[in-house]
């Protein structure tokens, strides 16, 4: 007791002494006085003993105003100033790992301290901090592990919930759990942070805890639509043949059954309102191009060229920020502007891309300046919509999408596509052009759409399959999760509640009267969905781990193979090699990974990555958390020390089709010949495409009549990405029913397919993992 406040007390003067020193230095004054200038400081007194006063506030404010970098460490300093400053431990959560890492960078910048000392951040593989971080910037779902081991969250004395604004699951889940904690932390400080004004829907949440809002400084920013764009660059249409899907894509197709039916009505009718109104024929004519910059087809990138090119020969200097829908949509245009002759001149352009999967070097060079007469452009996702503040913007390109992942209760299905932002979101992405001086947006699209867009995107919760979440709910002992959820600020719909249930129960997770299981217990405790955490368990079991291994972190990740818009051919080519005749573009990624590990082994990485179109930093990402997971599984016993047991069947092929069949059931499509074609049809009836890059879709035939995939992708068709051919035994003994209640009956059943389908070593193989599973799904 004592003697541990003695130690505190010391670090607490030590850390007066050196804040007090940095505030009086050069650098630190010329800090300072930047610090003062930002809207955030002079609300500081009144947020400070707002805080102190009452156990929730919400403040919103204006992007770039100082809410993320300067309340937090206003907490901090005032503590340091005042003695205590060991005493307070402050985390902020941040929806995205990047900005967690830029933040807090920013934040110990401002404090002339290296990252680490009192500033520190965590998230998922990374982090940086010390036993003197004091102020902790991690990413929401950090702060929900951190939940899982200590739930009152014992030593924390402030929590900000940062960006509560964009609705995301992790945020809305956080909100839950923390107001279920207050009562029972009356000590602990909640402070909400918004960018837009709909602050009262979480004062309301919190039985109106007491809003503040910090006045901003924003400049007027003129706004462009379609028809003025048009005008402007002397772009023409040729036709508008995407009025269609503006229309459905506005119906927000695949949920509109989780909209009550008034709803859904009053969009129809606006979008029908908005199509009649929108005078398109006009433009119809002669020209090439057409206008579908959203989809990565790159026809529409055109248009955003030509923006481009009337900014930088007509319009004064000052950054332009372009906001597209993700990182192929991003490289893809990015390569076709290094090839322009005005755009693609780096004496002229300065081009930078920002996007969550960029690296930290990358990510400094997006906050410097442009040499003078040289324009920079930065091509970004919606990242840079409130989360990242870039200070010299002055023109923004907004297309008008974001990628969201969207889900179809009914056919339980998640979908990962393009869709229209709301109005509040493009009124953000204007806003980015006015930080400095009065700036100009150019929406790409017609006034009339725009005001079809609902007012608010509809929250993360309500638009994502609930899997992984009701695990949470279960591992953090918070009740019945239909219960819980229904305590959200915009409850899910029961039907998607009940599908993760009946998931959650498919794979064992769960008992008949949702209980956790052992395995549910293990499979919460991976930083992973639970479909692929159950891959890895058996990809254990059935001793094939490391191949299984590579593919889950790959699916987690992302894709590693990079497939430039101009050298699409020979990508595929590349990847193709990877895949001798196994049609499966995981066992691609295996053979890929491996080779690349050989090839870094011998020095050759760079080249390597090169030649086969691999992104390097990618695979660096997947080795990473191939890493976490193998601590992870070693530490639970579910594997052997020794890595060859773990590792004995892993060149049976068949064997790791299967266990990845297991992960990814039920997402599987059947393969269709007819004459000399091939179609897919998934198990809703529905008619799926393969992606382009994937190495089946090189094939006349496949072999095998399933197809098992991780992730449905929708463009106007919907898209398979990552595929793998599996067999009618396999499906049958690994698609979901293997572990669905292992009866006696169903192992009888499944000995008889084992014997008479399957390699005799197998047999062995089952016998284990029968025993496995039985001490996994004992309580
Ligand atoms: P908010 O959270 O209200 O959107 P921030 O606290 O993130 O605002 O940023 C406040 C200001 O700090 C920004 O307007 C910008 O001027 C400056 N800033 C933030 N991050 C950086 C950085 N990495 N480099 C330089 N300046 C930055
Ligand atoms: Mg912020």
């Amino acid at each position: 007791g004592s003697v541990m406040e003695k130690v505190l007390q010391r670090r607490s003067s030590k850390m007066r002494d050196f804040q007090r020193g940095w505030q009086e230095s050069p650098e630190g004054k010329q800090m300072l006085e930047f610090r003062k200038s930002l809207p955030a400081h002079k609300e500081k007194n009144r947020l400070l003993t707002a805080i102190a006063r009452n156990q929730v506030i919400v403040i919103s404010g204006e992007t770039g105003c100082g809410k993320t970098t300067q309340l937090p460490q206003y907490i901090l300093e005032s503590a340091i100033e005042s003695g205590r400053g060991a005493f307070c431990s402050i985390i902020c959560t941040q929806p995205r790992r990047i900005s967690a890492m830029s933040v807090a960078e920013r934040v110990s910048t401002e404090r002339g301290e290296p990252l680490g000392e009192s500033v520190g951040y965590k998230v998922r593989l990374e982090g940086v901090k010390g036993k003197n971080t004091h102020l902790l910037f991690c990413t929401s779902g950090i702060l929900l592990r951190r939940l899982l081991s200590d739930r009152n969250l014992d030593g924390i004395t402030h929590v900000f919930v940062d960006e509560i604004h964009e609705r995301g699951m992790n945020e809305d889940f956080l909100l839950i759990v923390l107001k279920d904690l207050l009562p029972r932390r009356p000590d602990l400080r909640l402070i909400l942070m918004s960018a837009t004004l709909n602050a009262e829907l979480f004062s309301n949440y919190f039985g109106g805890a007491p809003t503040i809002h910090i006045p901003g400084f924003t400049h007027p920013v003129r706004a462009h639509f379609l028809e003025d764009v048009l005008e402007l660059t002397g772009y023409k249409l040729t036709s508008f043949n995407q009025v269609d899907d503006y229309g459905q894509d506005k119906l927000w197709k695949t949920q509109k059954q989780l909209l009550p039916r008034k709803r859904k009505n009053q969009i129809t009718t606006l979008v029908e309102e908005a199509l009649s109104r929108s005078s398109f024929e006009s433009y119809s004519s002669r020209a090439r191009d057409s206008l579908s910059c959203w989809t990565p087809d790159c026809i529409g990138f055109n248009l955003i060229e030509a923006v481009l090119c009337h900014i930088c020969r007509k319009e004064h200097p000052g950054a332009v920020l372009v906001f597209m829908t993700g990182w192929e949509d991003i490289s893809c245009l990015r390569d076709q502007i290094k090839a322009h002759p005005l755009l693609g001149d780096p004496n002229r352009v300065l081009l930078l891309t920002c996007h969550g999967s960029m690296a930290t070097s990358e990510q400094r060079l997006i906050f410097e300046k442009a040499p003078p007469n040289v324009r920079k452009i930065v091509l970004a996702t919606n990242m840079a919509e409130a989360s990242i503040t870039i200070n010299d913007i002055v023109f923004v390109v907004d297309c008008g999408k974001a990628k969201e992942t969207t889900y179809d209760a009914l056919n339980n299905t998640p979908c990962l596509l393009p869709s229209w932002i709301s109005q509040a979101s493009a009124r953000q992405r204007r806003g980015r052009a006015g930080r400095v001086q009065s700036g100009e947006c150019y929406h790409l699209y017609p006034r009339c759409v725009y005001e079809a867009f609902a007012e608010y995107q509809l929250p993360e919760l309500l638009r994502t399959p609930l899997n992984s979440l009701c695990l949470q709910i279960k591992s953090l002992q918070l009740g019945t999760i239909g219960e819980f959820l229904s305590a959200a600020l915009q409850p899910p719909a029961p039907l998607a509640v009940q599908n993760a249930v009946d998931f959650l129960k498919m794979i064992g997770a769960l008992d008949e009267k949702e209980n956790l299981s052992n395995l549910g217990q293990f499979l919460s405790m991976l930083p992973v969905d639970p479909k692929l955490g159950k891959m890895l368990v058996m990809g254990a079991i059935f001793r094939c781990f490391d191949p299984v291994l590579t593919v889950v972190a790959g699916l987690s990740v992302r894709d590693p193979f990079l497939l430039p818009q101009d050298k699409k051919d020979l990508a595929g080519t590349a990847k193709s090699r990877f895949s001798a005749k196994d049609y499966s573009d995981h066992m691609a990624l295996v053979r890929a990974y491996e080779g690349w590990k050989d090839a870094e082994r011998e020095g050759s990485a760079y080249e390597y990555c090169w030649r086969n179109f691999l992104s390097a930093q990618t695979l660096q990402a997947i080795h990473s958390l191939r890493k976490q997971f193998n601590f992870i599984l070693k530490d639970a016993g579910l594997l052997e020390t020794e890595s060859s047991k773990n590792n004995s069947l892993s060149h049976n092929q068949s064997l790791v089709r299967a266990v990845i069949c297991s992960g990814l059931f039920p997402g599987i499509a059947s393969v269709v010949h007819r004459e000399s074609s091939m179609s897919f049809k998934t198990m809703d009836d529905g008619q799926v495409l393969l992606y382009a890059n994937s190495v089946n879709a090189r094939y006349q035939t496949i072999p095998y009549p399933w197809l098992v995939f991780g992730e449905k992708v929708k463009v106007n068709t919907v898209f398979i990405r990552d595929s793998t051919g599996v067999s009618d035994s396999i499906l049958i003994l690994f698609g979901g029913s293997l572990t669905h209640g292992v009866s006696a009956g169903h192992l009888k059943m499944l000995e008889g397919y084992i014997d008479f389908f399957m390699d005799p070593s197998l047999a062995e193989c089952f016998w284990a993992l029968r025993k496995e599973l039985d001490k996994l799904l004992q309580r």
